[in-house]
């Protein structure tokens, strides 16, 4: 991997050196993992609003060229220039000529995980254009020039005293205030300005309809309904997988998709665009940036149903205890761990090994994504590309020849044994890394086999 970029494990190993605040990260998204269950037990037929989704993104990965070319069309009809992006690199482009085309160096940006993914807001700063994030958390994260830590709840892993110390350095809110309601008025005045004068208005978007051409951006705060109605341009930025067949089925998704991701029943403002308001433009940017590629690993492709809820890593215990950063990747947590190594296997081999496969979040996911099994199918195909570390692969290698004679394993046992009552400093040492936050156990006197074998003569 990059030598620029720290491996999971490192990063997490520091994210862990506050134990109070770690706990406090792991709390915190464990109490929305809770009320995704409430909320999510108050409908008898949850399972069966699962299945329906997933058969629903069954459907559409196997009709996405019929899908996504009615949409085109239908988008059309109403008044909506659609684009086409092959990767990061055009969907910014893109966005740039845009900006450009209206004379444009200010823009307002509701959330949005493709324009993370695509690095667009770096991209566009280095090209002359500000971009205001108008998410209350994503604006906090770029006040701090930090990516988000989680895709549904961006600056989840900050507590009110750093937005408190934030707000004053940036937005001349009272020293030391920590008051929510305070403090977001604040930000609210703060955004008030910047929807009032900028021209252009970016969105991502939730879910977009082959039947009708429209799509449905949602939001708790507003923000995308503010920015795309007070603009003259709206451009909307979309992965291809977010498109479903028709109108009725975002009953099925709108439903999973609040409860799933902060146990609301209904997110706030679930807005539909479908054409532009006189005298306003509105553009689609349509991106794939390895959707294809993923939707060809058949192992992998299913993972293209997420609906980007965030219920995989709330109740992830290694998301809550490393945090989202440590990913070094726009989406992070169990479903970034399976996209990002279709982006760059070198850089992100060591995601997938960021899990304990104990497939809680297969269990959450609302589209029933198998997402733990695809993790351990990624250790699988990194290991046959020459992805991991020459240590490991040499360890798995020896292990597998000891495992494969039951004489050598029986020898092993005992030889071990001995070594850790003997010698305990060989295994109980600062090299060996799972020592490091745990304590070794006695060694047994004798193998379960020995044991078994003695009992059974008895
Ligand atoms: S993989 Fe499933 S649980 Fe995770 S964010 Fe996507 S839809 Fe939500």
């Amino acid at each position: 991997m990059s030598k620029t970029v720290m491996e999971h494990a490192d990063a997490s190993e520091v994210f862990n050196r506050d134990e109070p605040y770690v706990n406090w990260h792991d709390e915190t998204l464990w109490f929305v993992r809770q009320k995704r269950d409430k909320s999510s037990k108050q409908l008898p037929e949850w399972e069966e609003l699962r299945e329906a989704a997933s058969g629903i993104k069954h459907y559409v990965l196997s009709h996405l060229d019929e899908l996504l070319i009615s949409f085109e069309q239908k988008a059309k009809e109403n008044g909506v220039q659609v684009h086409w992006a092959a990767n990061a690199a055009e969907h910014n482009e893109i966005v740039l000529g845009l900006l450009k085309q209206h004379k444009i160096d200010k823009m307002v940006k509701s959330k949005s995980m493709l324009t993370e993914e695509c690095h667009m807001n770096e991209f566009l700063q280095k090209n002359g254009i500000e971009v205001i994030d108008t998410d209350l958390g994503e604006r906090i994260v770029q006040l701090r020039n930090e990516p988000p830590s989680h895709i549904v709840l961006p600056a989840i892993h900050l507590k009110k005293k750093d937005i408190g110390d934030l707000f004053h350095e940036h937005l001349g809110t009272d020293a030391g205030a920590t008051d929510p309601q305070y403090l977001t008025e604040a930000a609210r005045q703060h955004l008030r300005d910047k929807f009032l004068t900028r021209r252009a208005a970016l969105t991502g978007v939730n879910f977009a309809v082959a039947e009708t051409g429209g799509f449905v951006v949602s939001t708790n705060e507003g923000n995308a309904d503010m920015g795309a109605h007070l603009a003259d341009i709206h451009i909307a930025c979309m992965g291809f997988e977010k498109i479903i067949p028709k109108q009725e089925h975002l009953g099925v998704f709108l439903r999973l998709l609040a409860r799933s991701a902060t146990g609301q029943p209904i997110t706030t403002y679930s807005s539909h665009f479908k054409k532009p308001r006189e005298g306003q433009e509105m553009h689609i940017v349509i991106v794939d940036n390895g959707r294809s590629t993923q939707l060809g690993r058949k192992d992998f492709r299913n993972s293209l149903k997420c609906i980007r809820c965030g219920a995989c890593m709330n109740t992830c215990p290694v998301y809550r205890r490393s945090g989202g950063h440590s990913y070094h990747n726009a989406v992070a947590g169990p479903i970034g761990s399976i996209l990002a190594p279709n982006l760059d296997m070198t850089k992100n081999a060591d995601l997938p090994f960021a899990s304990t496969l104990c497939g809680s979040c297969s269990n959450v996911c609302p589209v029933k994504i198998d997402i733990h099994d695809q993790l351990y199918k990624w250790r699988q195909v990194l290991a046959k590309e020459g992805h991991v570390p020459k240590s490991k692969e040499i360890g798995i290698r020896a292990m597998s020849t000891v495992l494969a004679a039951p004489r050598f394993y029986q020898w092993s046992g005992r030889l071990g044994r001995t070594v850790m009552r003997a010698m305990p400093f060989m295994v109980n040492n600062g090299l060996n890394p799972w020592y490091k936050q745990r304590d070794m156990p006695e060694p047994p006197k004798e193998s379960f086999r020995d044991w078994y074998v003695r009992n059974r003569k008895n």
